[in-house]
């Protein structure tokens, strides 16, 4: 305890005036809200609220970590090559045109800093991820919010609040909390839309859960135009949340610009050995598919057999309604799962307040809550 520090800061009669001020935008940040990990005694059976996969990651990663954790007094390699090499060679991508980052939030905040500033706009849906409107603030840019149709981007709705100051739009597709996404001919029609000095960012977090004919992760409009980026995440499908490795695929002209602001050594080397050896085994990857395949619509059906509102997910999760105004019966439901140790999440946050987003869990978790939920609607 230092007693001084204390006293001098009490002691400061000049106030708050007088001390370092963040930038512009910087206080405006609601602070980001991760999902719970533990129940409300406790204890944790199911972690069903931040979108984890219930696989673990491929037994691949650990031999390659062992190649790492030997050396960790050395500088890890500044431009991530191997994981560059890994990505390019699995996805049929140009490795110059990658960039990766501290999870894919990383990413998103590289993109914002390097092009927005202050007096710019960049526009994202009403119930879009979180983390653009943090990292459009943080840029001491200004946030303009698109409405969506039935929780489904609007491309209309996006194309009409274009300005001469907007810079950047955000596009998670599919969208995280919704779970839903735009077909690719929709994706192109917002491309069109946009003055070509707009940047299309398309957020692909949970692009390889979707088995649908008509969509696209992005990787044809970042390989083929000069302002569209795709972001991907280690987070999801591949089960490294927490070595925190995403990347971007885009133009070599912004990949460039971004790798200047880039901190040089943003990769740890255990994040590039582990992330190139998950990258590789795509059997890992097609199990994770097949598992979500089985259990997404399980988990919609029955608890659509409960005489709930399940909005179509094509991602790893899905958004729950309960039928109450007020909001209360989302709430009570989550605090219900919550003493059971089942840990869903609240997205109030996401301006829905009466619902709940479920990850797709193992078939015991995926059960054991639809179980829960079962006796939580009998009893109220
Ligand atoms: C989870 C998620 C991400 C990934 O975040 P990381 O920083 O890579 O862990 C990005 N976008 C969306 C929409 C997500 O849901």
């Amino acid at each position: 305890m230092n007693d001084m520090t204390i006293a001098v800061n009490e002691a400061n009669p000049a106030g708050a005036e007088n001390r370092p001020q963040p930038k512009q935008g910087v206080l405006d940040i609601a602070p980001y809200v991760p999902g719970k990990s533990k129940g409300s005694n406790g204890k944790t059976l199911h972690k069903l609220s931040s979108n984890e996969t219930p696989l673990g990651t491929s037994k691949t990663v650990s031999a390659a970590l062992s190649t790492v954790t030997g050396a960790l007094e050395l500088y890890p390699d500044g431009n991530a090559s191997e994981l560059r090499d890994a990505i390019g060679e699995v996805y049929g991508l140009n490795p110059d045109r990658i960039i990766c980052g501290a999870g894919s939030d990383e990413i998103l905040s590289m993109l914002a800093n390097t092009y927005l500033g202050p007096g710019d706009e960049a526009i994202y849906c009403e119930h879009g991820f979180l983390v653009y409107e943090i990292a459009i603030r943080g840029a001491g840019a200004t946030p303009v919010v698109a409405p969506e149709k039935d929780l489904t981007t609007d491309v209309d709705a996006i194309l009409e609040r274009v300005t001469p100051k907007t810079k950047m739009v955000f596009l998670a597709n599919p969208n995280n909390p919704t779970g839903t996404y735009l077909p690719f001919a929709e994706v192109k029609r917002l491309h069109e839309g946009l003055p070509s000095n707009v940047l299309l960012v398309l957020d692909a977090a949970y692009g390889e859960y979707v088995r649908r004919n008509d969509y696209e992760s992005g990787i044809e409009l970042a390989a083929t135009t000069e302002n569209v980026v795709m972001t991907r995440t280690f987070s999801k499908i591949y089960g490294l949340a927490n070595l925190r490795i995403g990347w971007g695929f885009g133009p070599a002209h912004i990949i460039d610009a971004m790798n200047r602001i880039r901190g040089p050594f943003n990769m740890s080397g255990v994040a590039i050995a582990a992330g190139a050896a998950a990258v590789r085994d795509r059997t890992f990857v097609a199990d994770s598919v097949e598992h979500n395949e089985k259990w997404l619509p399980w988990v919609t059906e029955e608890l659509e057999k409960l005489g709930l509102t399940v909005t179509p997910s094509v991602g790893n999760f899905v958004l729950v309604h309960f039928s109450d105004e007020d909001g209360k019966r989302a709430t009570d439901a989550d605090a219900y799962l919550l003493e059971r140790g089942c840990v869903l999440r609240m997205v109030g946050n996401y301006g829905l307040p009466n619902a709940i987003r479920m990850t797709i869990g193992s078939e015991e978790a995926n059960r054991t809550v639809v179980a829960h939920l079962k006796d939580f609607l009998a009893q109220a």
